[in-house]
């Protein structure tokens, strides 16, 4: 089968880690049958030097005739002193809002090859874990194109005071549960609505609306919690989440902390959704000056992003979980980039790599996975 996807490599670490990442969707084409079409478009600040425009009107027409759209990351020193409106991370904003995309996955997942890299004790990782493992695998589900990030902001007139509207609809709310929902379906069957119900009437509409949506998924288990105490459960006792549905501004602030518990930003993927089956997909990282153009960066949250598009825009769960394995089976075989490594100067028996032979190495993992399937 044919599908066409829009790569958006960007700037500084973009283009490094989305070649290793378009390499292995080109290994799952050749492994499973499929032909996956590429078109290269430009944004952020490669855009900006290229056309003046941080998102070009024809890169967001093309983006919308894809089924999928894959980003590396935009911005950087050289463009930060330019006014808002021509930052190369207006490009982001621009193509969420174009494509629609309402509500942003962030999985945070402890492997247990970065247990290390996890701040909380054994103890408290197994507490609440379905098989009293020391790991968690929980999915944030955060509303993305409304509540107080796009409500009405304003100063009173002698600047003294400010404020920031918190709203949202009914229908707002239902269609990113829907997706939550719709997650929850493919992994443990479990749904965590967070709002602060007890004091904001925002969130009372939350409430009132996931509970009356609670109805149509039987299947699944409910629950709710308001946001304070759902930021302390996630350090308490993380293992308790599969899906946690929230609003934009919990959204953004409980995704940060469960990343943290996970080791480094360069292993998180993304994805967001809208009503339809088309995602814009990227690692949550950003361009990564500092290591830019060095062969440092880890493409591992790239590869995983495209992992993502293959399950949520494609369909393809059979192989979306293949490269899952395959990154999984690289870790477990001592291969890091510099920003996972344990810094003991190899006694662990890590192989410490760059972008490009971490990306080689998955490749060798997906084909040997593949090739012991078929034996
Ligand atoms: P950053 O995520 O780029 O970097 C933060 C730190 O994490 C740096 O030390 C970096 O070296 C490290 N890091 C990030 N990704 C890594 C990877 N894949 N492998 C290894 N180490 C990695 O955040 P920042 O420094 O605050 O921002 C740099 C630029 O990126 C800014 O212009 C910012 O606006 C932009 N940004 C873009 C996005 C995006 O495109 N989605 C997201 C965040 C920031």
């Amino acid at each position: 089968m044919r599908y066409s996807i829009a790569l958006i490599p960007g700037d500084g670490i973009g283009p490094e880690v989305l070649a290793p990442a378009s390499a292995v969707l080109n290994a799952v084409g050749a492994l499973f049958g499929h032909d996956f079409q590429y078109v290269e478009l430009l944004a952020g600040g490669r855009a900006l030097d290229e056309t003046g425009e941080p998102l070009p009107p024809e890169t967001l027409e093309a983006a919308k005739q894809c089924g999928a759209v894959l980003l590396g990351a935009v911005g950087g020193a050289k463009w930060d002193t330019l006014p808002g409106h021509l930052r190369p991370e207006r490009a982001l904003l621009g193509l969420r809002a174009g494509l629609g995309v309402f509500a942003n996955l962030r999985p945070a997942a402890l492997l247990p090859q970065l247990r290390a890299a996890c701040p909380l004790k054994d103890e408290v990782l197994r507490a609440a874990h379905p098989e009293g493992k020391a790991a968690f695998d929980l999915l944030i589900v955060r509303e993305l194109t409304g509540g107080i990030y796009f409500g009405e902001h304003g100063r009173s007139a002698d600047g003294s005071a400010a404020f920031d509207i918190e709203a949202y609809s009914k229908e707002e709310i239902e269609r990113v549960l829907r997706v939550a929902y719709r997650a929850a379906a493919l992994r443990r069957k479990k749904v965590c609505v967070v709002d602060k119900a007890n004091v904001l009437e925002s969130s009372r509409l939350w409430r009132e609306v996931s509970q009356e949506a609670a109805q149509a998924y039987q299947d699944i288990e409910t629950s709710y919690l308001y946001v304070d105490n759902c930021a302390m459960q996630l350090i308490r006792a993380p293992g308790q989440f599969d899906v946690i549905v929230t609003s934009n501004l919990f959204g953004d602030i409980l995704s940060d902390e469960a990343s943290v518990l996970t080791g480094s930003i360069g292993m998180l993927a993304s994805a967001s959704l809208g009503a339809g089956a088309r995602g814009l997909y990227e690692p949550i990282h950003g361009s990564a000056p500092d290591i830019a153009g060095k062969d440092r960066a880890n493409p591992l949250g790239a590869i995983l992003s495209a992992a993502l598009m293959l399950r949520y825009s494609f369909g393809l769960e059979q192989e979306a979980a293949a490269v899952e394995s395959a990154v999984h089976a690289v870790l477990d075989a001592g291969f890091r980039t510099q920003d996972i490594a344990r810094r003991d100067g190899g006694a662990s028996g890590e192989s410490i790599v760059g972008a490009q032979a971490m990306g080689a190495a998955v490749l060798r993992a997906l084909e040997a996975r593949a090739s012991r399937a078929g034996a």
